[in-house]
């Protein structure tokens, strides 16, 4: 019931040539996908060439993050209307690299969840933990105060009814250290019971990916599991090739 998402973050990567290169790549491979929705999300600057080559394909695309703000005095911000005007579909938000790089809260984060929705783009909220804190035992803590900052809104429901959760551990990003599908379905089964609590329908419905170094060797057997949905793909999203075998997988 739950139509899996392969969605590709390419982080700060590329140039003009490259990522023309890998949007025609996927585009002219994704022929044989027919079971998973797939996007990407390109840096900014590339978005425009992601609304020239992907318009009128199954292939939706968005953006790596989203200000809080509406418009105005916000020097070096991107906003959801400009996102919406572009053709965006999803909102990367709450990536780990944002908490850390720049120091986004989860007050902040519900926030742009809440204004990315509002202009009818999908959140994709990421949470996850560090090694420090599964080492202490916290994951469940810390990915339930991640999730919390969003399902406690009194709209919290209501945006995670129109959004996605991607499960991040930040230990496996980028890190070529994949979490098992067990440690991942663990932790997914306790994001979706969370919801559950709240709405069993919201909570059967919701998406949720993991993202973390996943790639064609192990896309299979994660996506196998109960609750996961799909993943969030870095470096592996980075070669069409290593893109299309995961969509494949999903
Ligand atoms: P990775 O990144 O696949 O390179 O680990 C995933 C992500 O950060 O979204």
């Amino acid at each position: 019931m739950r139509q899996p998402l392969i969605a590709g973050n390419w982080k700060m990567n590329g140039s003009k040539v490259v990522t023309a290169e890998l949007l025609n790549g996927i585009k002219v491979g994704i022929g044989d996908v027919r079971t998973s929705e797939v996007a990407v999300c390109p840096p900014f600057p590339y978005l425009y060439l992601a609304e020239e080559m992907l318009s009128g394909t199954a292939i939706r695309y968005g953006a790596q993050d989203c200000s809080r703000e509406e418009d105005g005095a916000f020097t070096g911000q991107v906003s959801a209307t400009m996102l919406r005007d572009f053709g965006c579909t999803y909102a990367i938000i709450g990536h780990s690299e944002r908490r850390l790089f720049n120091a986004e809260t989860d007050a902040v984060i519900a926030r742009k969840c809440q204004m990315v929705a509002a202009h009818g783009l999908t959140p994709i909220l990421c949470v996850g933990e560090t090694l420090e804190e599964r080492e202490q035992g916290r994951t469940e803590e810390v990915v339930a105060r991640h999730l919390g900052a969003v399902l406690d809104l009194p709209d919290g429901l209501n945006l995670l009814a129109k959004g996605v959760v991607a499960y991040e551990p930040v230990w496996a990003i980028g890190t070529g250290v994949t979490a098992t599908p067990e440690q991942a379905q663990e932790v997914h089964a306790f994001l979706r019971q969370r919801v559950a609590e709240k709405d069993t329908e919201v909570a059967a419905k919701l998406r949720i990916l993991y993202g973390g170094s996943m790639k064609p060797g192990n896309a299979l057997e994660l996506m196998a599991q109960a609750d996961i949905d799909g993943g969030l793909i870095g470096g592996a999203a980075l070669k069409a090739a290593d893109f299309l075998a995961i969509c494949k997988a999903g």
